[in-house]
């Protein structure tokens, strides 16, 4: 049997439709909901990064601000802007592209961003909120990945869910949503005894390693959902220079349920999200400015 696919393209298109109708209402009422974004160094998989946040800006009616820093960029420097615009009434999101070059200390470039325009959820205060259930800003890819579970009504409560990988942007945040949904979450990272193992356990499994194709269907339990956060590029073989996920799509969807595509499952969900805590950010702004 082959698993169902869950297009993130066509979810996102649906989520940014209801997202762009908010932007409209924020704008009838005189906010223009705009998001800063901050651009350090030349890598050119984070520059594609930022100009697919900055396209969905725009489509979606948020205002784009965005600041490119060369590599050689004093911290000094972005720390001053990052000033500027948490000082700024009409940005309401500001996003730092990681990674920043190795002078930089990402910890202290993202404690600056004013944890109520921090559309990341990257700052110690909404990682804190978060870890006690009480979310000011959810970072985007496990919020996207969570939007995508509720689409397919998959159910959370009691679930084994296994995830791989434990970064502080994906893995760990992903659990922390998935335990409050009353999942059963393990994490497994580089040091795991036998993957395996836990995989083949997983009514729910979520790939994000960084690793081309590491999970193949043996390693999943028959009619598993699979959720492949994974974003690589193949160096040899016949799709050289193409994407592809951590998981093995050609066997994992054999063995499989549901499982995310890679291009166009869980990437077009993470922008998706970045634009609902912008708005989110404004609407809060615009309500607390109401009440005075
Ligand atoms: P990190 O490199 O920060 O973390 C990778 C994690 O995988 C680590 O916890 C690491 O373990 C673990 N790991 C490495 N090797 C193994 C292994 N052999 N077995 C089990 N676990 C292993 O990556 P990110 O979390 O930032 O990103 C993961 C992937 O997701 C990347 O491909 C990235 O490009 C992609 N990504 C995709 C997004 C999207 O929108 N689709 C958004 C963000 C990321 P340890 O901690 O022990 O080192």
């Amino acid at each position: 049997m082959s698993a169902k696919i869950l297009d993130g393209n066509a979810l996102a298109a649906t989520v940014r439709e209801r997202l762009a109708l908010r932007a409209k209402a924020l704008s009838a009422q005189g906010v223009t909901p705009a998001l800063a974004v901050i651009l350090v160094g030349g890598d050119p998989a984070s520059a594609v990064y930022v100009r697919n946040k900055v396209a969905a800006c725009e489509k979606t009616g948020v205002r784009s601000l965005k600041f490119d820093y060369a590599e050689d960029t004093a911290q000094a420097t972005v720390l001053a802007k990052i000033a500027e615009l948490n000082a700024d009434d009409n940005v309401h999101g500001i996003l730092v592209q990681l990674p920043l070059p190795r002078h930089f200390d990402a910890d202290l470039v993202l404690e600056a961003i004013s944890p109520t325009k921090d559309v990341d959820g990257f700052h110690a205060e909404n990682v804190g909120a978060l870890a006690q259930g009480k979310p000011r800003f959810i970072p985007c890819t496990p919020y996207g990945v969570m939007e995508m579970l509720k689409s397919e009504n998959v159910p959370l409560k009691g679930a084994e869910v296994v995830i791989v990988g434990r970064s502080n942007i994906v893995g760990k945040p992903m659990a922390l949503l998935l335990l409050a949904q009353s999942a059963t979450v393990t994490i497994c990272h580089s040091q795991s005894r036998d993957l395996a193992f836990h995989t083949r356990r997983a009514d729910i499994l979520v790939a994000a390693v960084g690793r081309a194709k590491m999970i193949t269907g043996d390693m999943i339990k028959p009619g598993a959902t699979v959720i492949d956060v994974g974003i690589n590029r193949q160096v040899d073989g016949p799709n050289a220079g193409k994407l592809c996920g951590d998981v093995d799509f050609e066997s994992a969807k054999n063995v499989a349920g549901l499982i995310t595509p890679v291009p166009g499952g869980v990437g077009p969900m993470t922008i998706t999200m970045l634009l609902a805590n912008t708005l989110e950010a404004a609407e809060r702004d615009l309500a607390a400015r109401q009440k005075g």
